[in-house]
């Protein structure tokens, strides 16, 4: 007997490797043709009692050598070799502050692209493992362009990565001229590792928090609608939304006023930002890679938020600490998570 890979919570026998990527075996479709895993969602085992220490050891595993690996990787390669130096961030200009947007914005097509040409140019595992059938829209109104991923493109480059660049410039600057207490590799070495482990963990509050501020009466129709036109989500639709929206998302990086840090935590919590959105809306929750072991395929974890673009009332945040548990809109893709859910919507007097 194995962890389920899936949710890390219960024993499953081992499967032959042929079988190992059958989506019929690690979840079902419904009438619709929605396909959803098996196994109900769960968190990281840390706030539970009493402890279990070869769960949450299995989980930080997973935790580190994951896609948040691969963030780092990116912006220590960035950080490294692609970012101006303290002293020319001095003052602002553009002979350092176009180069970054360029960079980012290159970072965004090739990253991007890996994921949504296989998916949904090629169409290379059909609709295997896709939570929803059917493919982006085009010839609808919802989007600019009449056509989803034009839409999700534009938003994503013409907004998106320029707040992203705005953030990150202006960090830069502040961290030149001693806004933010600066720390180095030779003295605290330590304090920096752990930051970066830490960024995860500070991205999950702080978007739950700017999230179901965009979901509140006053803001939701003039700003968040927009990114939830993707009832459908693919790659491209990660960081399609409002600039007022990608205003509060990239926000979290003004941590660093308060709490000491690198210009690589920096760059590092803005590559997460920037990128994890692509996998958080794959729309698939597998994306089968050949030559990889099938049991080594990709995991996209993106059903969480998928149920999230379904139903629209739940699972606002997606991470470390259990916070839609805590406050009562968890959805764990079980028939009585849904019950429950509806049974509190209709209590509010949503129909
Ligand atoms: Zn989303
Ligand atoms: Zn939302």
């Amino acid at each position: 007997m194995t962890n389920c890979e899936l949710c890390y919570s219960h024993k499953v026998r081992p499967l032959s490797l042929a079988k190992a990527v059958d989506e019929e075996i690690l979840g079902h479709r419904n009438q619709r043709g929605e396909w959803a895993p098996r196994a109900p969602l769960e968190y990281p085992p840390i706030f539970v009692w009493p402890p279990k220490p070869r769960k949450l050891a299995t989980w930080f595993r997973g935790y580190l050598f994951s896609w948040n690996l691969l963030y780092a990787v990116i912006a220590l390669g960035i950080w490294l070799f692609l970012t101006p130096s303290l002293e020319t961030a001095e003052s602002f200009g553009t002979g350092w502050v176009l180069p970054i947007l360029i960079r980012n914005a290159v970072i965004v097509v090739v990253f991007y692209s890996l994921l949504h040409i296989p998916l949904y140019v090629r169409r290379s595992q059909g609709e295997t493992f896709k939570y929803k059938p059917g493919w982006p829209k085009i010839d609808s109104r919802l989007f600019l362009f009449r056509n989803q991923t034009r839409d999700n493109v534009f938003w994503t480059l013409c907004s998106g990565v320029p707040i992203w660049t705005a953030y990150e410039c202006f960090m830069l600057w502040a961290f030149s001229n001693g806004h933010i207490t600066s720390l180095t590799w030779d003295a605290d070495a330590f304090w920096i590792i752990l930051l970066m482990l830490l960024v995860p963990v500070w991205r999950d509050p702080h978007f739950f928090v700017t999230h179901r501020l965009l979901h509140s009466r006053a803001l939701y129709r003039r700003f968040h609608k927009l990114h939830h036109s993707n009832t459908n989500p693919g790659p491209w639709s990660g960081l399609a939304m409002h600039p007022v929206e990608h205003v509060l998302y990239f926000s979290g990086v003004l941590i660093h006023f308060i709490v000491p840090a690198s210009p690589v935590v920096l760059i590092y919590q803005l590559v997460h930002s920037g990128l994890a959105p692509a996998p958080g809306h794959l729309g698939y929750e597998k994306m089968l890679v050949p030559g990889l072991r099938d049991a080594r395929q990709v995991n996209s974890e993106a059903f969480n938020h998928y149920l999230h673009h379904k139903y629209f009332e739940c699972n606002y945040s997606d991470g470390v600490f259990p916070l839609d548990k805590w406050f009562g809109t968890f959805n764990d893709g079980s028939p009585e998570a849904r019950a429950a859910m509806q049974e509190r919507l209709a209590r509010r007097g949503h129909t």
